[in-house]
């Protein structure tokens, strides 16, 4: 399946399509035909235990571990091509960067690192702050940032990159009530507003539960279930569901 690459409308309504998709860390199994798909525009989050392969998934999204069999596309082209991975964008749990370094002087290298040069770049740049709720600090130095708001420079340094697919990593991990609220009011404004895909990594059902539209559930490598969060049972919780799944196939 590796030397078709033309693009066709259905794959055009996908962010992510995953086929069968196998990595082995030595004689360990990571990833064991993973079968998966995201649809452009929504957001998505990857649950699993730990140890499920939720990392090694994204890192092969990224193109940064390789993968014995099966194939990743990414809006239709496969992620050994370049313009695939030039899409997508990654958010670390920690966003680190150069701590002497201003929000306005990040997200200016970001811009530049990614080939953007814009006429408009300083009124990009305006909006993008504004968007995330940055531009009263934009003068501020990383060091003197709490994590919630290191987390924003993080997003709008992948918003002036014009990645069209997000990969967020834990997200909420770490914030305050509050900051955890502002954050999926945030991812909300991405997908609505800016017509981005969000992948979401996370341990934080309850989390997901109110801010994704769909889900998978993986486990040793494989996926178990994956579902639109709408086609959950009233009454049924993610919770519940996740568990059910997890328990239902040890
Ligand atoms: P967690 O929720 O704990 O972060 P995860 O779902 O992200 O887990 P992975 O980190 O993808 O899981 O790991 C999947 C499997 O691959 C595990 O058995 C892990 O021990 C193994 N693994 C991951 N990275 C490596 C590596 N670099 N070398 C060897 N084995 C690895």
């Amino acid at each position: 399946m590796l030397e078709g690459t033309e693009v066709t409308a259905k794959d055009q309504e996908y962010a992510i399509e995953a086929h069968g998709v196998h990595k082995f860390y030595g004689t360990t199994e990571a990833l064991a035909g993973l079968d998966l798909q995201v649809r452009a525009n929504s957001i998505f989050t990857l649950l699993g235990p730990n140890g499920a392969g939720k990392t090694t998934f994204l890192k092969t999204i990224l193109g940064l571990v390789r993968f014995q069999r099966g194939d990743i596309r990414v809006f239709g082209k496969l992620t050994l091509e370049l313009e695939s991975r030039a899409q997508v964008g990654y958010l670390p749990e920690r966003f680190y960067f150069y701590p002497y370094y201003t929000v306005l002087d990040t997200v200016t290298f970001f811009m530049a690192l990614n080939g953007v040069h814009k006429k408009s770049s300083s009124e990009m740049i305006e909006k993008t702050l504004e968007l995330v709720g940055m531009n009263a600090l934009s003068k501020r130095r990383l060091s003197t940032l709490s994590k919630g708001q290191l987390q924003r420079v993080g997003v709008a340094a992948l918003l002036v990159g014009e990645k069209k697919l997000l990969l967020l990593d834990e997200p909420f991990s770490g914030l305050d009530p509050l900051g955890t609220k502002d954050f999926k009011e945030l991812i909300h404004k991405l997908k609505v507003a800016e017509g981005k895909t969000i992948f979401i990594n996370s341990h934080g059902l309850a989390e997901m539960e109110k801010i994704a539209d769909d889900f998978a559930i993986i486990d040793k490598g494989k996926c178990l279930a994956q579902n639109s969060m709408k086609s959950l049972l009233p009454g049924v919780t993610l919770e519940d569901f996740f568990t059910t799944t997890i328990r239902g196939k040890n």
